[in-house]
């Protein structure tokens, strides 16, 4: 084992791909944080802050949140001392090449382990992200073909489990299209420093899983 057992990691993927899935899996695994700045806007919006409600303007029409504001929120946690010291699942960040550029800059000295892409094709994530269905309170992911034991009240937690206000069918097409153009390009970006890994994400999501600890897990050895 090298000096650190816990990861700092970074997870891409198109929507619809598993990446909130597993990114919690993969941080109760290796017991490090899990960070979705999806979930951080969407809860500063609930708590009526106004950087959260700048922010979900900009996600129910499917458009990226602004740089800055994306950075404002999450640098903090990331500074050294930080909540984020001792590892981190980052899930839905860095999303554009000026965020990716900051990423590196403010880990300064504390690289990220690996950046792994979870690879769906297009067809795929919209036939999952038509039918997804999310707790409004633990953000538990389920599927109208997999929906919670009782009229859609949250297994772990009694949450309302509902459609996200951007998953309808309009935004989603249009949260494909950034990803092409704003996330594609950062994955040449680790490519080019030798920290990603891409991931088949088709199939059960145990397999899936399976895949991504062994790729961590070698990669954290050396
Ligand atoms: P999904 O992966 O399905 O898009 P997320 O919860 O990760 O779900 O993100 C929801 C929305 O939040 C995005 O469509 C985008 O508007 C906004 N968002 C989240 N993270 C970022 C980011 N790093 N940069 C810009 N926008 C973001
Ligand atoms: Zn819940």
């Amino acid at each position: 084992m090298g000096d650190h057992v816990q990861p700092r990691l970074v997870l891409l993927g198109k929507q619809g791909a598993g990446k909130g899935t597993q990114a919690t899996r993969l941080a109760d695994h290796f017991g490090v944080p899990h960070v979705s700045t999806g979930d951080m806007f969407r809860a500063l919006a609930a708590q009526g802050v106004e950087a959260g409600l700048e922010a979900k303007r900009y996600m129910d029409e499917g458009d990226l949140v602004p740089d800055d504001l994306v950075i404002a929120v999450v640098e903090g946690c990331l500074e050294p001392g930080g909540p984020l010291d001792d590892g981190f699942i980052l899930d839905g960040f860095p999303r554009t090449l000026p965020q990716a550029v900051e990423l590196d800059r403010v880990l300064d000295g504390r690289p990220l382990d690996l950046v792994i892409e979870l690879d769906v094709p297009r067809a795929v994530v919209l036939e999952r992200i038509a039918g997804r269905r999310v707790c409004e309170q633990c953000q538990r992911v389920y599927h109208v073909d997999m929906p919670p034991q009782l009229d859609w009240v949250c297994d772990s937690c009694g949450g309302k489990v509902r459609q996200r206000d951007d998953d309808t069918e309009a935004a989603i097409d249009r949260r494909l299209d950034h990803y092409e153009r704003r996330t594609v390009p950062i994955i040449d970006h680790y490519r080019t420093q030798s920290r990603l890994a891409v991931v088949d994400g088709i199939g059960d999501g145990d397999d899936v899983f399976e895949r991504m600890v062994k790729i961590v897990t070698e990669r954290i050895r050396d």
